[in-house]
């Protein structure tokens, strides 16, 4: 068995994920890309320690050490992992992010033979804190196949992402009408072109196109959905090859092109073959439908031509779902799972307590339907108001504001940076607990009401001035560094949550 390429930056020699020989290069590659494309200092400080546990029907099970680099990545990265991740290996539908165990110590990579079984092994752990899904077996997968130069065959559609299974309410009923009518017009020219759609993370964007896509195919268009990791790797493998041309030409020999997540296209040379595509696609009447985070006027990093194309045609807004929308989609989704999982039982009124309490987005639905699952299978208990409570809590949204301690600070920021909480009391001076020491000190400031005398004597006993000191510093950094200003940021938001 082949392991995977090392290639964390911090070198700590923790790579020891192992999906299977085929993922496992795949996975290296993904890593390496990764790290091309975000730079050495954000690959460092999020991905080094991303690794691989398994790869199992078509859901690829990432791990990191800490809690606090798994929702970092979920809330900011995942949707390009999984696009890499599917550029690699197509076969990969679904990406989930568990923690290791924060105790799990360093090890070597594991010899093909030691590979440790998935129930007693880490993923015991991974369950032990509240990942998402049953245990499966690993099942054997087809070769990942790497995407060859200039290869065009996008990426694939989700067999379950089609308009039978979207549930339509008052916030998504024009993008969904819009989406309905392009996928089922006929003949010449294009309806509104493009179709460009946004909407915050989960609202449903993905699950559109791809019912684009299969209705447009069933009637027989040649249809072509591509992430915007896709679309940016299929160029610069064919630019590479110098196989431009030929990948152009079969680009423009399509009905229907879907881009997804395009806020992601990046890089000079690429940004301005997306306009060339996207141009030469609608004035030949060939329609193009288009999804991003945010309206066309903010993507910011695209020529003011290729954002006034984009919004030339109709722009449809995703809101937030109400409650009525969550309900329904929740039940839609316990529906899909029971005929896999007969047994497996929602009370009504836990349902309402979903639909109640997950208020974000679509995606954190259908984690909570896998955890009362996980939860369901791995104890053969029935779920119950209180096992629900538990399953879900990390996704709910607190709405009263909670008095934070300032252990709870020094605990999380000590767990973010791996290091303990007596190091961030005790006198070391070593940048390592240094760092972290000052964020814990910033944080107390700005989220307690204690005074900084207070904070000093909570961080062992510290002068005030040590404190003051502390506090300008991150502020100052924060102000000129957007890494460490997110990461700020999010660590607030967790203390807050
Ligand atoms: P986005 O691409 O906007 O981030 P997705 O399309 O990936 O969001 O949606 C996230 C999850 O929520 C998916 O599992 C999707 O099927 C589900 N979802 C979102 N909106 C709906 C809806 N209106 N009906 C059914 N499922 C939905
Ligand atoms: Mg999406």
């Amino acid at each position: 068995m082949m392991r995977v390429e090392e290639t964390a930056a911090s070198g700590d020699g923790d790579g020891r994920g192992n999906g299977g020989p085929d993922f496992g290069s795949a996975w290296a590659r993904v890593k390496r890309r990764l790290r091309a494309e975000l730079g050495e200092d954000v690959y460092a400080s999020w991905f080094a320690r991303l690794e691989l546990e398994t790869v199992s029907a078509g859901t690829a099970r990432l791990t990191v050490p800490t809690r606090f680099l798994k929702s970092w990545i979920e809330s900011h990265y995942l949707d390009r992992v999984l696009g890499i991740f599917r550029a690699e290996a197509e076969e990969i539908a679904r990406i989930e992010v568990g923690v290791r165990g924060t105790a799990a110590p360093v090890r070597p990579a594991a010899p093909g033979a030691a590979k440790p079984s998935p129930v007693s092994g880490p993923l015991a752990r991974l369950h032990a804190v509240g990942a998402p899904t049953p245990v499966a077996a690993i099942a054997p997968v087809a070769e990942a196949r790497s995407a060859e130069a200039g290869d065009l065959s996008g990426t694939p559609l989700d067999a379950r992402l089609t308009f039978a299974s979207f549930v339509v309410g008052r916030s998504n009923n024009l993008a969904h009408a819009a989406a309905e009518r392009v996928s089922r017009h006929q003949g010449e020219g294009a309806l509104y072109n493009p179709l460009y759609l946004h909407a915050g993370v989960g609202l449903g964007k993905t699950h559109l196109l791809h019912g684009i896509g299969h209705a447009a195919r069933e009637s027989g268009r040649r249809v072509i959905y591509l992430t915007a990791d896709r679309f940016m790797y299929g160029f610069v493998n064919a630019l590479k090859t110098q196989s431009a041309l030929a990948y152009k030409e079969r680009l423009r020999g399509i009905d229907l092109l879907i881009l997804d997540d395009v806020q992601f296209i990046q890089g000079k040379s690429i940004q301005a073959e997306f306009g060339h595509t996207i141009n030469a696609l609608i004035d030949a009447g060939r329609q193009v439908v288009v999804a991003s985070d945010r309206p066309p006027t903010e993507l910011e990093a695209l020529d003011e031509r290729v954002r006034s194309r984009l919004a030339g045609g109709l722009v449809v807004e995703i809101g937030t779902l109400d409650e009525q929308l969550r309900v329904s989609i929740l039940s839609a989704r316990l529906a899909a799972v029971r005929v896999a999982h007969p047994t497996f039982e929602v009370t009504p009124q836990v349902a309402t307590y979903v639909a109640r309490a997950i208020t974000a987005n679509g995606r954190d639905l259908e984690g909570a339907v896998n955890r009362l699952l996980a939860h369901a299978t791995l104890t053969g208990t029935a779920v119950t108001m209180e096992t629900a409570e538990n399953a879900i809590r990390d996704l709910v949204k607190n709405r009263e504001p909670k008095r934070i301690k300032i252990e709870d600070i020094q605990k999380l920021v000590a767990s973010r940076y791996n290091v303990s909480r007596s190091d961030i009391l005790s006198e070391r001076r070593t940048a390592a607990v240094v760092k972290p020491r000052q964020i814990a000190m910033y944080l107390s400031k700005v989220l307690t009401l204690r005074s900084l005398p207070e904070i000093g004597r909570r961080f062992g006993g510290r002068d005030h001035t040590t404190v003051l000191h502390a506090v300008r510093k991150i502020e100052k950094q924060i102000g000129e560094d957007a890494v460490l200003g997110d990461e700020v940021e999010l660590l607030k938001r967790m203390l807050q949550d």
